[in-house]
């Protein structure tokens, strides 16, 4: 089970580091199927190198379940505080995606747009992280307190932008929060140059239900989506792996 996740999680990482979604910097983590107080998350390395060893297991206030020497992400604290505000949540992302930026500092909405876009949900709240914790931060989220603060602005919602600096996803399984990052910065663009054009006009609440309702991860639709970004990404092997 241990093992499966942590392929799970590597393929993860490079399908979002392939995918643009992630660079040198941004995170995904999945919450422990049998121990709910713990979650997966790499050491502090670029998604696109993390291999299986480099995968710990953290409680949610962000420490380390084993000793471990190699640096670990300041960020971590993001993964925690969402996983603890939200037994619902089984996996999450950070993400620094250049194309949602736009909609962190102005007061333009994010909305689904695209039919893809849909799973980002109708509201997406935007943190700010210099609301309750002035203007001095460097605007990571390097505490629990930080990272509480951006849980409860997420709410119940898939997404939160945070301003000046990216975004957190939050899911119900590992290949939704993956499938929401990857569509959620193509959702922006389109939603960027369709306002160069004119009003634009979002999914309406009854298409945005009809789409999340109808989603189920394991459908052949959903698996096919995963297979292509892994086998992109170069992760033929460790999809053999779990067949
Ligand atoms: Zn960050």
């Amino acid at each position: 089970m241990v093992a499966r996740v942590i392929t799970e999680l590597v393929i993860a990482n490079r399908i979002l580091a392939h995918e643009d979604v992630v660079d040198a910097y941004g995170h995904v983590s999945m919450r422990h199927p049998e121990h709910p107080d713990r979650f997966f998350l790499s050491i502090s390395k670029a998604p696109q190198q993390v291999g299986k060893k480099d995968i710990l297991q953290f409680d949610l206030e962000g420490n380390p379940l084993s000793k471990e020497k190699r640096p670990l992400y300041l960020e971590r604290f993001i993964h925690g505080a969402i996983y603890e505000a939200r037994p619902d949540v089984m996996a999450v992302v950070h993400a620094h995606a250049e194309a949602t930026l736009p909609f962190g500092i102005t007061d333009a909405p994010l909305r689904p747009v695209i039919h893809s876009g849909a799973f980002i949900g109708a509201e997406v709240p935007v943190w700010d992280i210099a609301a309750k914790f002035g203007e001095r931060t460097n605007l990571l989220v390097t505490n629990m307190a930080q990272g509480r603060d951006l849980a409860a602005t997420l709410g119940k919602n898939a997404v939160a932008l945070m301003r000046g600096h990216g975004f957190a996803a939050a899911a119900r399984s590992l290949i939704d929060v993956v499938r929401l990052s990857v569509y959620l910065p193509r959702n922006a663009r389109v939603q960027m140059a369709a306002q160069q054009l004119g009003a634009v006009k979002p999914l309406s609440r009854g298409e945005i239900e009809a789409r999340t309702s109808g989603y189920k991860p394991q459908s052949p639709e959903t698996q096919r989506a995963w297979r292509y970004w892994a086998e992109r990404a170069g992760c033929a092997s460790l999809l053999r792996e779990l067949d």
